[in-house]
């Protein structure tokens, strides 16, 4: 009853195989299917060399229902996990209504045609999920999915009530390149050029993309500029964590970055509406991503740490407190472990620990569920043992900005 189908086989996927890999006692067979089957077999050469574990690998274009159908038809897994892209999570969920499977993802939907990040898509298929008696489990990466965690674990621990919540996200690696990105670039490049949203008194407020900086000291990394954005899981959070009066979030951009991301928007290179080229229709992102690193490659190159986590300030028996929580990633120690950088790695072992939690039975249920609405204890403690140790400080009071 241990037995998984992965789908993709990105620098996410990598990581979360050999993960899976690594803890046989938490997983059985492993099944690694993606578009092109070559990625998925030099995994599979990865983990055989590295743990001396078989898995199998298979091709599937998982945009095509009845194909991937067939291939769980096939395999038989107890659990599917989309490390694909956002595109395919509806096509995915839809195999797995078909086929009886549970399902997990790290992505919430999104239509290629319309940047725009929304669990509404995935909460729609709530009731079918549940007549099912089948369970979705969405988001469950580092952000979305650790820092959704670390709030409940706040929620549960340190504070009774949370008025403020503020996800900070800082990769202080160097990968050494001019300009590349460290998960999917198309994706990446989608999140970062759409307006910036954040909660506020029970509605979102929405600011020009990459127009509001702080500077913040992170543990182990130094002073950087963060910048406020929007994040799919802060509309769970404002979903799960009612009374919460501001919820935002923050990622660190180095100048060199925006410079270039700068420019490429200028001349229309980040841009989703198809253009006609050479007699062809092609799409400029989808262009620029061809022609920029793949993720998987910058591992051996990248080094410094990433610096994820959460702050939050409420009430504490009748008296304000605030706390942080978080994660600090080292990029070479991630790469010497499973051959993939930090960025990676901090959302392929979360990955393993939410599948290894669905197939014991310590999260279950039927339907489609959020990180927010299981224990957060189980999954905290095992990103302590798996490799995402995090630690928690009382701050003297709350952000000044
Ligand atoms: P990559 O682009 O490196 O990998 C995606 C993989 O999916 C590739 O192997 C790709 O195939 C495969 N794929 C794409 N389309 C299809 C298809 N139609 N059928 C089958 N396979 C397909 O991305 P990452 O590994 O960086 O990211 C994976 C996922 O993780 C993304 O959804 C991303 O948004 C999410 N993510 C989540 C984070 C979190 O913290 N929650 C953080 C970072 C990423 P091919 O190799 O042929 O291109």
């Amino acid at each position: 009853m241990k037995d998984v189908l992965v789908i993709g086989a990105g620098g996410v996927s990598s990581v979360a195989v050999h993960k899976m890999a690594k803890n046989p006692e938490l997983f059985g067979k492993i099944t690694l299917a993606s578009r092109r089957q070559f990625k998925c077999d030099a995994i599979a050469e990865s983990v055989k060399q590295r743990f001396g574990v078989t898995i199998d690998t298979a091709q599937v274009d998982a945009d095509d229902v009845a194909a991937t159908s067939k291939l769980i038809e096939q395999v038989k897994p107890n659990l599917l996990v989309n490390l694909a892209l956002p595109y395919q999570d509806l096509n995915l969920m839809d195999a797995c209504l078909n086929t009886g499977t549970d399902y997990l993802d790290t992505a919430n939907y999104e239509p290629r045609d319309e940047a725009r990040f929304h669990y509404g898509w995935q909460w729609d298929y709530q009731d079918r999920f549940k007549n099912a008696g089948l369970m979705a489990l969405l988001g469950s990466g580092f952000d979305p999915g650790v820092t959704s965690v670390f709030a409940m674990y706040i929620k549960k621990h340190l504070l009774d009530t949370i008025r403020t919540l503020d996800i900070l996200d800082c990769n202080g690696g160097d990968h050494g390149q001019h300009f590349a990105t460290n998960f999917n670039p198309e994706i990446n490049i989608r999140e970062i050029t759409a307006p910036a949203r954040h909660w506020e008194n029970g509605e979102w407020v929405e600011t020009p993309a990459l127009s509001t900086r702080q500077v913040f000291e992170f543990d182990q990394v130094g002073a950087k500029n963060m910048y406020l954005m929007y994040h799919e899981e802060l509309e769970s959070l404002a979903k799960f964590i009612p009374e919460m009066e501001r919820a935002r979030f923050w990622m660190t951009f180095g100048e060199q970055y925006l410079t270039h991301l700068r420019v490429l928007q200028n001349v229309g290179m980040t841009s989703i509406e198809p253009i006609m080229f050479e007699g062809r229709e092609i799409v400029p992102l989808q262009f620029l991503k061809a022609v920029l690193p793949e993720p998987s490659t910058l591992g051996t190159t990248t080094k410094g740490k990433t610096n994820i986590g959460d702050i939050a300030t409420g009430m504490k028996d009748g008296e304000e407190k605030t706390f942080y929580v978080y994660n600090v990633c080292d990029h070479e120690d991630a790469f010497e472990e499973t051959g993939n950088q930090a960025v990676s790695y901090t959302t392929g072992v979360p990955a393993m620990i939410g599948a290894a939690l669905m197939l014991n039975g310590t999260w279950r249920g039927e339907g489609v569920f959020n990180m927010e609405q299981f224990d957060p204890d189980p999954f905290m403690d095992m990103l302590n043992q798996h490799g995402l140790p995090w630690q928690v400080h009382e701050l003297d009071g709350p952000l000044k900005f």
